[in-house]
């Protein structure tokens, strides 16, 4: 009951945060709302500690095309990462064969999504992997021809779990998960977004479309009604190595990319 509690004060906290750097601070008075304001939780028997949160650093990417950042990062990267690596929202967590936050530096001008990692057809995962084994260093190679460190990079997926082969995640998977990206980009505020198949196009857009009609041109991620970041879609490297045909869209997807970059 007092891990519950935890938990549930530890969420409310970082939903607020959100809200707060989201630019959301009033909201709409209904009979749900009052009751749960009347509502007296019974005290836990132990008082359980609550994680502070580090202090924010600050944010500002060079070439940033909003007008005005957010006044503070709700959670740190790091932050993020824990409540990732002792999520259960969804039953992925049965699952799961490691938590996947992201990784990359916490100041960065381009934010990569993908869709989520999986193990191989044997179940097979060696740890620190983000998109896969091939499919990291096709990555690196797409980052390389358009002059872009990995090092510069910070990569995640919309699914924050990594999970067997067999196991294929669903809408409600998403549903669960996509608040932590959410929260990963108002940290990191990049420049850029550029998102990698077809799950993350669609959560990161909240778009329903075809990647085939998200890709080829730049669409905008609202932070804030202030604030909104460029988003460019392509295909995954998982799509890339099964289909080679998609190269050449995917590269002048990847020019599109640069350009913005500049
Ligand atoms: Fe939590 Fe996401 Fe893993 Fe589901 S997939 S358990 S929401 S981290």
């Amino acid at each position: 009951m007092a891990i519950d509690r935890n938990h549930l004060l530890l969420g409310l906290k970082s939903l607020l945060r959100y809200h707060q750097a989201s630019g959301i601070n009033t909201y709409p008075k209904s009979t749900d709302s009052e009751a749960f304001l009347r509502f007296h939780p019974v005290p836990s028997a132990v008082p359980q500690p609550v994680v502070q949160a580090e202090p924010p650093g600050s944010r500002h990417g060079a070439g940033r095309r909003s007008i005005e950042p957010p006044e503070k990062s709700p959670l740190s990267l790091a932050e993020i990462a824990r409540e990732v690596a002792s999520c259960h929202a969804c039953d992925l967590h049965k699952q799961r064969l490691y938590p996947v936050a992201g990784c990359g530096p916490d100041k960065v001008r381009l934010l990569l999504v993908g869709d989520w990692l999986a193990s191989d057809e044997q179940g097979q995962l060696p740890p620190g992997q983000i998109f896969g084994v091939e499919q990291d260093v096709m990555l690196a190679r797409m980052l390389a021809a358009i002059q872009v460190p990995v090092s510069s990079v910070f990569i995640t997926n919309v699914i924050k779990c990594a999970v067997p082969a067999t196991c294929q995640p669903q809408a409600n998977h998403v549903q669960s998960c996509v608040s932590f990206l959410r929260r990963q980009i108002v940290a990191l505020m990049p420049d850029i977004i550029c998102t990698m198949g077809m799950v993350a196009a669609r959560a990161t857009l909240g778009k329903s479309l075809p990647l085939s009609r998200l890709r080829g041109r730049v669409h905008e991620y609202e932070v804030s009604k202030d604030m909104k970041i460029p988003v460019v879609a392509t295909y995954h490297p998982t799509y890339l190595l099964q289909n080679s045909e998609m190269k050449t869209a995917t590269w002048a997807d990847l020019q599109l990319l640069a350009r913005e970059l500049q």
